[in-house]
Order: structure tokens, then sequence, then C-alpha cells
């Protein structure tokens, strides 16, 4: 496996490999892997060639107040648990190296990426759509891989590659859990002992909600209360947003009929965490 910090490193091996006729998988990731990462690469080894693994705390997706210093990074043990799933490539560029001293161009998206996380973090899909696609164009994959994990930014990018002609097929992955059902995520090395234990609130209060809408209830704002309440009975947490919308519209919807997205984004101490369910396959 190679590890550059060079966009012109990684184009000329893809050239290569095009040249050979191999396909190419592309799974963008900000780094400090775990299972959840890994079940994307996994996944893109079986179907590729070749996997491309990007690690980069992509700056313009965090607004100043958020933890951008912050965020935890070990490329060494990126590289060796991408090494070890079959990647063939870690791509880890500086922030310079992805935008130079003066970057002019975005990408933005409107409707789906002001609902949901949007309304906290208005900059952060600008941020995700812009990175992405420079990533679309340096490494020109098959098939890029994205976890439901973050469920707005797979149906965001869906609706990117759609409205942009990227040739790029997405592929979404099933949310990786702890065993006790805590969504794995990087922020989660944020969390105290006492609030990982209140962290549970996420998933217990989307399983009473799913449980709910098994036993027919279909009024989404009933579900919504019903989590919102066993949400608020932990005092360390404080939600942002708990809502049900279609999926992958992300329009609101008051009834449960079809796919729905049900999303909620919870602070846990200074920690913001996100879980979700969708009704229907990815
Ligand atoms: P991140 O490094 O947090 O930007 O995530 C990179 C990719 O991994 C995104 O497509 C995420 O949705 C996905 N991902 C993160 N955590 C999980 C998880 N627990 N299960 C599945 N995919 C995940």
């Amino acid at each position: 496996m190679q590890l550059t910090k060079k966009i012109s490193e990684v184009r000329s091996l893809i050239k290569q490999w095009r040249k050979e006729g191999l396909s190419i998988g592309l799974v963008p990731t900000m780094g400090f892997l775990h299972e959840g990462h890994k079940s994307l690469i996994d996944r893109a080894v079986k179907e590729n060639d070749r996997v491309v693994v990007s690690v980069f705390v992509n700056p313009i997706q965090f607004a100043p107040n958020e933890d951008f210093e912050a965020y935890p990074r070990d490329i060494e043990r990126d590289s060796k648990l991408c090494e070890d799933a079959g990647a063939a490539l870690v791509f880890n560029p500086e922030p310079e190296e992805m935008y130079g001293d003066e970057f002019l161009t975005s990408i933005n998206m409107t409707k789906i990426t002001e609902v949901l996380c949007g309304k906290t973090r208005p900059t952060h899909f600008g941020g995700v759509c812009t990175v992405v696609g420079k990533l679309f164009n340096i490494v020109s994959p098959d098939r890029a891989y994205f976890g439901q994990k973050d469920a707005q930014q797979l149906s965001v990018i869906r609706r990117m590659v759609k409205d942009l002609n990227f040739d790029i097929e997405i592929i979404g992955c099933p949310i990786v859990r702890e065993a006790d059902g805590l969504a794995k995520s990087s922020r989660n090395t944020y969390l105290s002992p006492e609030e990982r234990k209140a962290a549970l609130v996420l998933s217990k209060s989307l399983c009473e909600a799913k449980k709910l809408i098994e036993s027919g209830e279909t009024n989404a704002d009933k579900i919504i209360t019903a989590a919102k309440k066993l949400i608020e009975s932990e005092p360390l947490a404080k939600i942002d947003y708990v809502s049900i919308v279609s999926w992958d519209s992300l329009e609101k919807t008051d009834t449960i009929n079809g796919a729905i997205l049900m999303a909620e984004a919870v602070y846990i101490g200074k920690t913001r965490l996100i879980d979700n369910f969708i009704t229907e396959q990815i």
C-alpha cells in the first residue's frame, strides 16, 4: 500500500491503474478510523480492483466555533488499518495541498443542505460538497462509499453527483455500532466515561421510535415527541434536533408513509453526536 500527501502522485497512480484496465473505489474520510470506516473500505475492496482511502480533516466544513483543531488525528494507525483492509493507496493531503493560499471556488447546494444538520451548521455541506467534488476529480473513481451514519451527507452527495453529472456510483453503507448501540464515531473519543453512558440516549430513543412505527404508529409528531422525552430524561443531553423526513428528498413529512429518515443531533456535554435510521434499504 502507498501513502501520499501529493495530488500529482495520486493522479499518476490512477493513470497507471486505468491503463491496466482496473476499477477504482474511493472511501473519503476524516481519519481516526474505526470499524465504521473499515466497513466502507471492506465493501470497496470487494467491489473494486483498487481502493483509495482519503484521510483529510477538511477545514472548510468546520465553522470557526467547531472542533477542527481538536479533531483526533493518527495517520500511522489509519494507514495500518487501511493496509490490513486491502486498500491500495491512502491520500493524506495537507490543507495547503487541497486549497493553496487562495481558493476562490466552491460547490454550494440549496434546500436539502438547509434542513436537519444544515440548520445548526449552515456552511457545513458547502465545505463537504467542495472537498468531495475535488476528491472525485483527483481520484476519478468508478464508485465512492459513504456511510448512512451521515445520512444527510449521503443524500447531498447523491444529489451533487446527479446535478453535476459526475460519472460515479455512490454506494451507501449501513451504520456500524458499538455493542451497546452507540453509533461508532471518531468524535466518541471526546466523551468522558459518564458522557459515554449518557450518549446511549441517541440509539435508545431511535429504537423506541422504531418500535412505535413497527407497532403501527404513523403520526410523525407523536414519534418525535416520544423520542425527545427519552432524550430529555438524560441530564447530560441537550437536543439540537429530532426530525422525521422523507428519504431521500429530506422533505418534512407528517406521516410515516414510504421510506422515511428519522435523524437526530444531540449534544452530550459539549460533544455534538448524530444518529438516525431509515425505514428502507439505502
Ligand atoms: P468521517 O471520517 O466521520 O467523515 O466519515 C467518513 C465516512 O465514514 C462517512 O461516509 C461516514 O458516514 C462513514 N462512517 C462514519 N462512522 C460510521 C459508522 N459508524 N458506520 C458506518 N459508516 C460510518
